[in-house]
């Protein structure tokens, strides 16, 4: 069978350095595999270099960082967050952890993120139903930075606190800012699929240094300011162990590199597929000021165009054993959030209907990036007419 003649071409599998193994062996050598030791401290400090924040929690996965951020913006039971449907799960997920209601807003066109059109009307109508929404989840997906000018202006003028997902954005800047550093509270994930990992885990980061030292104390149990085990507050355990943060370390030195090599790899698709009718790498452009980490080249189905369709493309890759999958599905279409409110939706619907994420992973080479090229190409045979 074809699928054999290979091995296989994933999305974004993991892609270690050289030096990760140095801090590993390190903190085993000194028998400082926990608690919380040099390793974990310099990766929290790595990651306050590269993002320009000034406090840095890491803690074991990104949806934790997320809960956790929720929590210190005070939201609760009862509560609404905004948050755009168009996003993986896990941004959502902790909204529904702490009690409150997600409140889904669509995309715009540009940068597929938060509409701010839309997120206005969702504030006004929320207020005018007799309820201020608590907190602004803003995520930036597939590492391109959200409408940030008119976004941050709404949520002053509402003083709406923003909880930053940078999940997928870690090296993306907006006007020389890095993502993750714009919102009262920003996160990081370190998953096995995105431009860094740890294997597993994540970040929480803030200027605000009381907010920093709640996150700590939450993620450790919350254990009270005593000899004995003494707690008053609901605790958590998601701090990061001192060995993957080892990982971690040796990852953060080549942050530039891979964000580098992903912006490499769209622009060759971008270049190679132009000639493929009714299908073309997007969102296609940076808005001005906006810098994108790339982390995964998206495609986009021009129905008017082709017959073929994302599943069509998708099943053709496979049989080339080539992993591709169909963009995040929109929270609102999600059975989970059957009932949310959803201001608009159109827009990100016709997203998921159209689209395809392709390999990205920064360890392909030339030839990895031609096979898939080649394989795509077979499955828009017919343009329509
Ligand atoms: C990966 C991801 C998360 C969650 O991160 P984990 O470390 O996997 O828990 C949250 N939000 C977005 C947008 C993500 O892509």
């Amino acid at each position: 069978m074809r699928s054999q003649d290979h091995d296989r071409l994933f999305l974004s599998p993991p892609h270690l350095g050289r030096h990760e193994i140095n801090y590993v062996h390190k903190a085993i050598e000194d028998n400082w595999v926990a608690p919380a030791g040099p390793n974990l401290t310099g990766f929290e400090a790595d990651i306050c270099q590269a993002t320009g924040v000034a406090h840095c929690v890491a803690l074991s996965s990104g949806t934790a960082a997320i809960h956790l951020g929720l929590i210190l913006l005070g939201v609760g039971p009862g509560d609404e967050v905004l948050c755009p449907s168009f996003t993986f799960v896990a941004t959502a997920n902790p909204i529904l952890y702490v009690g409150a209601t997600p409140v889904f807003v669509d995309s715009e066109a540009d940068t597929w993120n938060l509409c701010p059109d839309r997120l206005r009307e969702a504030i006004t109508d929320r207020i005018a139903r007799g309820k201020k929404p608590k907190a602004l989840l803003l995520v930036h997906l597939y590492g391109m930075p959200a409408r940030l000018t008119e976004i941050l202006a709404i949520a002053a003028e509402y003083e709406l606190p923003i909880l930053e997902d940078a999940a997928e954005a870690l090296g993306s800047c907006f006007n020389n800012k890095p993502l993750g550093s714009f919102g009262t509270v920003g996160v990081f994930s370190f998953n096995g699929n995105k431009i860094l990992t740890t294997s597993g885990g994540g970040a929480l980061v803030t200027n605000d240094a009381a907010l920093a030292q709640k996150a700590r104390f939450l993620a450790t149990q919350a254990k009270d300011d005593a000899p004995h085990y003494q707690h008053s507050e609901v605790g958590y355990n998601y701090r990061l162990s001192n060995i993957l943060a080892g990982i971690g370390r040796g990852q953060m030195e080549l942050l530039c590199e891979r964000v580098k090599r992903r912006r490499e790899i769209f622009a060759w698709y971008k270049e190679h597929l132009a000639c493929l009718p009714g299908l073309g790498v997007a969102p296609a452009t940076e808005p001005a000021g906006s810098r994108s980490n790339r982390w995964l080249t998206t495609v986009l189905l021009d129905p008017t165009e082709t017959t073929a369709t994302p599943e069509t493309v998708r099943l053709q890759l496979e049989t080339h054993n080539v992993e591709s999958r169909p963009l995040w599905k929109p929270l609102h279409l999600q059975p989970l959030f059957v009932g949310a409110p959803m201001y608009g939706g159109s827009v990100c619907a016709n997203l998921f209907d159209r689209g395809l994420c392709l390999p990205s992973g920064t360890a392909m080479t030339e030839a990895d990036l031609r096979r898939v090229a080649e394989a795509v190409a077979e499955g828009l045979p017919v343009p329509v007419s």
